[in-house]
C-alpha cells in the first residue's frame, strides 16, 4: 500500500503535513487536491509527496479524490514547502496561494444510497429510516443540510447515522458550488431622437448646461447605446449630468450583458518593436543568451538586474526578452506595482502578444480569476501580468519572470500570512523551474544592488531616456535650505524660491505640482528654527511623539524622554514643529496663490465624492492649475503640462523611523523628479528640507543613484543592518496593554536563553517595545526584533505561542 503526505486545511496543521493510506482504488498523484479524514471533519487537503511508509504508525485512508487533474504542479509543491519554512507560515497558508480562485471553499455533504432500490430490503426499517431512503432514492442525492432542514437537525443526523451504519446510504462530499454571476454594464443611450437630440442641446447650451449639452450631442454622434464609463470619459462629465438628462426624459440607462473577458482587444492594434538604442540592444543580448543556455541546461538559472531611469526603454527589453522566451517554447510572468496595472500597461503588452495576455488581478471578478486561472493553466497564455500573487499563477513552461519596479513596497505581503516577499519568492520559483529573472528599476532596492555588485545578479544597465527623445535631459533640481527661508524672515509654508517659480508657471499657463509626503501618521518633531529632530541614543532613529502623553518615543527600545523646552542644538523654543497636512497646506496655497486654481488630491478626498479618475482627468483637462497631493501623485503619471514640482517637506520621509528612511527618501524624491518635464525640456523641482545635504537629498537632486547607494551600503555595514543581516520582527497582541507587554519580554527572555544555551552568537534581540501602530483593532501591540544571519532558522526551532505574529525580512522595524 502506498502513502501520501498531505498538507490539510486547518488551523492545527500549522507547518505540518499528515500521513494517510491510499486505499487501491484511487489513483493519486502529487499536487493533487483531496479529501481526508481529520478528527471527526472530513477537510480539503493538497498532496505534497508520496511515499512507502507512513511517518505515522496509525494512518487513516484519503477519502477520495476532489480534482482528478493536480492543482498544483511539482515545483509549485516545492515552492509551497519553501514558503512556509523560510517564512514561518503554515504550510496550507502557503498552499493556498497557488490553488485556483474560488477554490477554498466551503464542503457540502451529501447522502446517497450505494445500492439500487430493488436490491435493498426495507421491511425492518423504522418509519423514519424509511422516509429517509426515498427521499434519497427519489432525488439520487441530498445534501445533508437540506434533510436536517427537513427532520430537524438531531433526528436527520441520528436516521441517516443508521442507514449508514446498515451500509444503505453513504457520504460523499463535494464542494460548494462558485456562484458566478453574469456581468452587466451601464450603457447609455438617447431615448429620444437624434435631430430632436440636438435641439435640445443648443437649449441647454444657451441655459449654460454644457456637460449636458456635450454628452447629447455626443449620443446623437453614435448610433448604438454607448458605454456610461466611456461617454463619462470623452465627454468629461459627471453623472449628476447624466442623472439630470434622465429626469428630462432625453436619455436613459440601460444594462447590458457583457462577456467576461477581462482584456478588452477592442482598439488595441498589434505592434511591431521599435528599433531598439545601444543600450537596450546589450541588456537584450545577454537576456536573451541567457534564456537560451538556461533553456537548454547548459547554464543554471540567472537573474538580472535591469536598471535605468523612468524612460529608458526597460519595458521594450521586457517585452523582446518575453518575445525570445515564447520564440524558445517558454512562457513568461510579470509582475507590476498593482498601482502600475493600469489599461496603458495592459494594452503595451497586449499589442504586441495579441490575444496571449492574460491578468490576474483582486479586481477581477471571482468568475473571471477563475476562467483566467484555468486558461493559464491550459497553457492559453504567453505572458500572465499582475501584481505580486500573479507569481503564483500556474503558468506551464516558465522560462522568463519580470519583476517591473523592483524595489516597491507592494512586492511584500505584510497583512496577513503566509508573510512573502513576491521577489525572493520568484527568484526560488525560477531555480525550481529553470528561469530567468528580470527586475528592474530605476531606483533599485540597496538589497537588489548588493547583490548584483557582488555577482549574484548580472547588472544591466540603460542610462538614459528615449523619451521624449534619447538622451533628453532630466529636470533642473533645486534644493532649498528651510533654514535661510526663516533667517530671512519668511514664515511661510512656501520659500522664496518656490514661491517665485509656481507664480510663473501659473502665469505661463503650465502646471505645478506640490507634494507632501504624509505617511503613516508619522509624527516627528521638528525645530522650526535650525530643523533638529531628536533621535534615540541607542538606535539612532528619530523619536515619535505621542499626543496622548506628551512624550517622545523610541518603537525599537522604547526609551522615552519628555518634550524639551527648547531646542537642544541651537536653543529656541520653536521646538514643537509638526509640519503641515494637506488641507491646511491648500488653505496656505490659496492665500499665496490667489489667482491660481488649486486642486487637493488625497485619500480623504478620494475616500469621498470623487474618483482618483475623476481628480486626475480634471487635473489633466487643465481645470486646475495646482495640484496639492501626497504619495500617489508620484506615482507614474504622465502629465505633459506639468513643468514645476514642489516638494513641501523632504524631512517627513527622512525622519521616518526606520533604517529604510534614507532609501525610502531617495525612491521618493527619484519619482517625484520623474513627474516633472515629461512634455518637454523645461522641467524644474524645487525641494524644500532642513537637511539640504543629507546624501539622500543631495544624490537624489543629482539623479545619482550611484553616489546614493555607496553612502546608503557603509551605512548599513556600519549599522549591521539588512543586507549585512537579516530580520525578523515579532508582534504580540493583546487587549490588555500591561499584559502584552508583560508577555512580549518573556518571550525576550525565552528567546535570549535559547540563543545562549546554543551558543549562537551573531543574533541580538531588541526591544520590547510599542509598534509603531501601539493600539490596532481594540488590541495592543508590543514587539521584538530579531537580528542576525539566520533568524528563520533560529525561529523555526522554538514554539510560537498564539498571539505572536512572526514577519520574516520585514520590510521596516516599525
Ligand atoms: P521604462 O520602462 O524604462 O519606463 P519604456 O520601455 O516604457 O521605458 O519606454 C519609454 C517610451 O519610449 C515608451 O513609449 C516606449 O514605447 C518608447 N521606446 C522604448 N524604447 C524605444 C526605442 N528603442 N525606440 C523608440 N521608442 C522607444
Ligand atoms: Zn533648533
Ligand atoms: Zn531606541
Amino acid at each position: 500500500m502506498g502513502y501520501a503526505e498531505v498538507s490539510v486545511n486547518s488551523p492545527i496543521a500549522q507547518r505540518n503535513t499528515f500521513s494517510y493510506a491510499i486505499p487501491p482504488n484511487l489513483s493519486i498523484e502529487v499536487g493533487q487536491a483531496v479529501w481526508v479524514p481529520f478528527g471527526d471533519k472530513t477537510l480539503q487537503g493538497i498532496v505534497l509527496e508520496l511515499t512507502d511508509y507512513p511517518s505515522v504508525e496509525e494512518t487513516k485512508e484519503i477519502a477520495g479524490i476532489i480534482e482528478p487533474r493536480p492543482v498544483l504542479s511539482p515545483s509549485q509543491v516545492l515552492l509551497a514547502r519553501w514558503i512556509s519554512e523560510h517564512y514561518l507560515s503554515p504550510l496550507f497558508d502557503a498552499v493556498a496561494l497557488m490553488l485556483p480562485p474560488g477554490f477554498e471553499r466551503k464542503v457540502v455533504t451529501f447522502i446517497y444510497s450505494p445500492l439500487s432500490p430493488q436490491e435493498q430490503d426495507i421491511s425492518s426499517l423504522t418509519r423514519e429510516q424509511r422516509h429517509v431512503l426515498e427521499l434519497v432514492w427519489r432525488q439520487g442525492k441530498v445534501s445533508l443540510r437540506e434533510l436536517e432542514k427537513a427532520l430537524g437537525a438531531r433526528q436527520a443526523r441520528v436516521v441517516t447515522a443508521q442507514l449508514i451504519g446498515q451500509g444503505l446510504l453513504a457520504k460523499s462530499y463535494e464542494l460548494e458550488r462558485v456562484k458566478v454571476k453574469p456581468k452587466r454594464v451601464a450603457y447609455l443611450r438617447l431615448a429620444v431622437k437624434a435631430g430632436e437630440a440636438r435641439s435640445e442641446a443648443a437649449n441647454l447650451r444657451q441655459k449654460r448646461a454644457v456637460k449636458q449639452a456635450a454628452l447629447i450631442d455626443f449620443l446623437a454622434e453614435r448610433a448604438e447605446p454607448v458605454p456610461w464609463a466611456e461617454a463619462r470619459q470623452r465627454v468629461n462629465c459627471d453623472k449628476a449630468a447624466a442623472d439630470a438628462l434622465v429626469s428630462k426624459g432625453l436619455v436613459e440607462f440601460q444594462q447590458i450583458e457583457v462577456k467576461r473577458e477581462p482584456i478588452s482587444y477592442r482598439g488595441i492594434a498589434p505592434s511591431a518593436p521599435p528599433r531598439l538604442t545601444a543600450a537596450q540592444k546589450s541588456a537584450l543580448k545577454a537576456t536573451k543568451s541567457s534564456l537560451l543556455q538556461v533553456a537548454t541546461e547548459q547554464a543554471p538559472p540567472a537573474t538580472f538586474l535591469l536598471h535605468g531611469v523612468t524612460g529608458s526603454g526597460k519595458t521594450e527589453v521586457y517585452l523582446q526578452a518575453l518575445a525570445e522566451a515564447v520564440r524558445l517554447g517558454k512562457r513568461g510572468i510579470v509582475l507590476v506595482p498593482e498601482i502600475a496595472l493600469t489599461p496603458q500597461t495592459i494594452e503595451r503588452f497586449a499589442s504586441r502578444f495579441p490575444h496571449r495576455v492574460a491578468i490576474l488581478h483582486s479586481k477581477l471578478s471571482l468568475g473571471e480569476q477563475f476562467d483566467e486561472w484555468q486558461r493559464i493553466r491550459d497553457g492559453e497564455f504567453d505572458v500572465v501580468i499582475g501584481p505580486r500573487s500573479a507569481i503564483f499563477a500556474p503558468q506551464p513552461e516558465l522560462g522568463l519572470i519580470v519583476i517591473d519596479e523592483e524595489h516597491e513596497w507592494t512586492y511584500k505581503q505584510q497583512a496577513k500570512s503566509p508573510r512573502y516577499h513576491a521577489r525572493d519568492v520568484a527568484i526560488k520559483l525560477a531555480e525550481l523551474t529553470r528561469a530567468v529573472v528580470i527586475l528592474g528599476s530605476a531606483t533599485p532596492d540597496v538589497e537588489t544592488f548588493y547583490h548584483a555588485q557582488r555577482g549574484d545578479y548580472r547588472l544591466l544597465q540603460l542610462p538614459e531616456r528615449v523619451v521624449p527623445k534619447e538622451g533628453a535631459p532630466l529636470p533642473q533640481v533645486e534644493v532649498i535650505d528651510l533654514r535661510d527661508e526663516l533667517k530671512a524672515g519668511n514664515i511661510s509654508t512656501f520659500s522664496r524660491s518656490l514661491s517665485q517659480a509656481t507664480d510663473k508657471a501659473v502665469a505661463n499657463k503650465e502646471q505645478v505640482i506640490l507634494f507632501l509626503n504624509r505617511r503613516g501618521g508619522a509624527t516627528f518633531i521638528q525645530c522650526r528654527t535650525c530643523g533638529f529632530v531628536l533621535r534615540c541614543r541607542r538606535c539612532e532613529v528619530p523619536l515619535n511623539y505621542h499626543f496622548a502623553e506628551d512624550v517622545l518615543l523610541c518603537h525599537q527600545c522604547n526609551y522615552r524622554m519628555p518634550v524639551p523646552q527648547t531646542c537642544p542644538q541651537c536653543l529656541s523654543r520653536r521646538i514643537k514643529f509638526l509640519g503641515i497636512g494637506t488641507e491646511k497646506l491648500e488653505k496656505e496655497a490659496g492665500h499665496t496663490f490667489p489667482r491660481a486654481r488649486l486642486l487637493r488630491w488625497d485619500s480623504d478626498v478620494t475616500r469621498g465624492r470623487y474618483s482618483h479618475q475623476e481628480i486626475l482627468n480634471k487635473f489633466r483637462n487643465h481645470n486646475a492649475d495646482i495640484l496639492i497631493g501626497t504619495q500617489m501623485v508620484a506615482k507614474g503619471l504622465d502629465l505633459p503640462l506639468v513643468t514645476l514640482v514642489g516638494v513641501i517637506s523632504a524631512d517627513t520621509s527622512l525622519n521616518f523611523p526606520d533604517f529604510r528612511a534614507g532609501e525610502r527618501t531617495f525612491q521618493l524624491l527619484s519619482q517625484v523628479l520623474g513627474r516633472a518635464g515629461r512634455g518637454g525640456p523645461k522641467g524644474q523641482v524645487i525641494i524644500q528640507t532642513y537637511s539640504p545635504t543629507h546624501y539622500a537629498i543631495q544624490t537624489a537632486a543629482k539623479h545619482d543613484y550611484a553616489s546614493f547607494y555607496e553612502k546608503e551600503i557603509d551605512y548599513r555595514r556600519q549599522l549591521h543592518n539588512p543586507p549585512f543581516s537579516r530580520l525578523a520582527r515579532l508582534v504580540y497582541t493583546h487587549t490588555n496593554d500591561a499584559l502584552c507587554q508583560r508577555d512580549a519580554e518573556r518571550m525576550k527572555r525565552l528567546l535570549r536563553e535559547e540563543i545562549d544555551s546554543k551558543g549562537i552568537d551573531d543574533l541580538s534581540v531588541i526591544g520590547p517595545a510599542p509598534a509603531f501602530i501601539h493600539k490596532l483593532r481594540g488590541r495592543f501591540r508590543w514587539q521584538l526584533i530579531l537580528r542576525g544571519s539566520e533568524p528563520s532558522a533560529f525561529l523555526s526551532q522554538i514554539p510560537i505561542p498564539r498571539g505572536w505574529t512572526v514577519d520574516i525580512d520585514p520590510l521596516g522595524l516599525v
